[in-house]
């Protein structure tokens, strides 16, 4: 089928070289100039495990090419994939400024009937709004359909997940779209969720504040436990055990950060406001998550009173292992803190330490390997749980560190690898090891 995919992000690019593999003739259209430049060549502007290769692949095959003139992106297509950001409005709604950008350069330059399929995150009702919105500027002999088809995949392991996730989800009240629609996935060979555009847009928000509910349930736990000398690992492994519960995303730390679960959960928020209904449960899962960022530096301020002048190395700045992205990890809260407190801060990050620096305060310094990060350092801690960063052996925090006190915001080891290793080891909600 010919497809065109506008967006190139983490979801769009991913997207678009994926429905390439399965022999589709893809064009992703993008209006980041240098993006395109980078992606015609070959390259992957960001990074994901797997990507790159099938992105040249795809390109040798000539299944797939990239574009920032929509006339030329558009043409012939019959499938058109809509995966620009929706981010954080500033009364927390989402922003649809993207879409609505998107949507016009579409009505545009479609010469053609398509199916128009919106993989961004928006908000329920949305795809009503985009139909009406592109339709009505359209000549009238052109026709569009539209579907849903929200996007579950991870960053850092995005590529295994559109081959491998547990679901696809399509939602239209057109029948003829929903058959297009799972004809194209079928390649996929996962289980196909067909439903209406209301309740697919709903599945998406839904799921995400589940998994961000859970993620707090625990981290809430994880702060009694403390309290009440308990240890949260144990906690979440006999609570995970019970397949009513399960045990993913029942890892207590420094909280969730990200593209996707801080902007949806907010966004949901304010979709019940609009509806006149009161999330209050979601608004308390934000809630303990915006406190549960920083709590690490509370650990740290209990421990040692003073931090100025004292170096503290920071092991991971990624929101999650995987990825380069820093959209709201809790690095950023994190660093700030510190620097707030007088401290000297050496970052580490495999990956992201480009992207952090884009952000992140201009005193961090940035170290190429966890033992620059850590040499002579007071105390570190561990933000991102990279494989690099749990392998790292305990001897060389003695041998490095001018005191070595470790601060763990993603719980990374078992507390009886850590005994007897004269690492002063400090978790989250786990007894602290001296
Ligand atoms: P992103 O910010 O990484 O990428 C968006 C891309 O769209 C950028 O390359 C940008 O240049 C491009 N763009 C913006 N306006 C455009 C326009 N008018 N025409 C063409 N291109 C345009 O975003 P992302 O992380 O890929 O997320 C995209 C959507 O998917 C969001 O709604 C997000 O919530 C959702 N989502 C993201 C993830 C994730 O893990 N990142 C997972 C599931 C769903």
């Amino acid at each position: 089928m010919n497809i065109a995919v506008i967006g190139t992000g983490y979801v769009g690019l991913v997207t678009g070289v994926c429905l390439s593999e399965l022999g589709n003739s893809v064009t992703c259209i993008d209006i980041d100039a240098d993006k395109i430049s980078m992606l015609e060549k070959g390259q992957s502007p960001i990074y994901e495990s797997g990507l790159e290769d099938l992105l040249q692949n795809n390109i040798g095959r000539g299944n797939l090419n990239f574009t920032t003139d929509y006339e030329k992106g558009l043409y012939d297509k019959q499938l058109i994939y809509i995966a620009v950001g929706t981010p954080q409005g500033e009364d927390g709604s989402a922003d649809l400024t993207y879409i609505n950008k998107a949507c016009e350069s579409l009505a545009r330059n479609l010469k053609q009937d398509a199916i128009i399929v919106t993989k961004s995150t928006v908000p329920v009702g949305t795809n009503e709004y985009i139909m009406k919105k592109i339709q009505s500027s359209l000549p009238q002999d052109i026709t569009i359909k539209i579907a849903s088809n929200p996007e579950f995949l991870r960053q850092g392991s995005a590529v295994h997940d559109t081959f491998h996730g547990d679901r696809i989800v399509i939602g239209s009240d057109d029948e003829e779209a929903l058959e297009t629609l799972e004809r194209i996935n079928a390649d996929f060979n996962l289980p196909i969720v067909k439903t209406d555009l209301r309740s697919a847009e709903m599945i998406k928000y839904a799921s995400n504040a589940f998994l961000a509910t859970k993620l707090s349930f625990i981290n809430e736990m994880a702060n009694l436990c403390e309290r009440l000398g308990a240890n949260v690992d144990s906690v979440s492994s006999g609570m995970g055990m019970d397949k009513r519960i399960g045990s993913s995303f029942l890892n207590a730390g420094i909280g969730y950060g990200g593209s996707c679960f801080p902007k949806d959960t907010r966004a949901i928020i304010s979709a019940g406001k609009d509806a006149d209904y009161h999330m209050s449960l979601l608004e308390s899962a934000v809630d303990v998550n915006e406190r549960q960022k920083v709590i690490i530096v509370d650990k740290v301020m209990e421990r040692f009173s003073n931090i100025s002048g004292k170096k503290v190395a920071v092991l991971g700045l990624a929101f999650k292992p995987g990825t380069d992205d820093m959209r709201e990890a809790p690095s950023i809260y994190v660093t700030e803190k510190l620097l707030a407190e007088g401290a000297v801060v050496h970052a580490y990050d495999p990956v992201a330490a480009d992207n952090a620096q884009k952000i992140l305060p201009g005193q961090i310094r940035y170290a190429s390997s966890v033992e620059e990060a850590i040499d002579g350092a007071d105390m570190a801690l561990i933000l991102t749980e990279w494989n690099e960063i749990k392998e790292f052996p305990w001897e060389s925090y003695k041998e490095h560190m001018n005191n070595a006190v470790l601060f763990d915001g993603r719980n990374c080891f078992r507390l009886d690898n850590i005994a007897g290793s004269g690492v002063e080891y400090h978790s989250i909600g786990r007894p602290a090891i001296k």
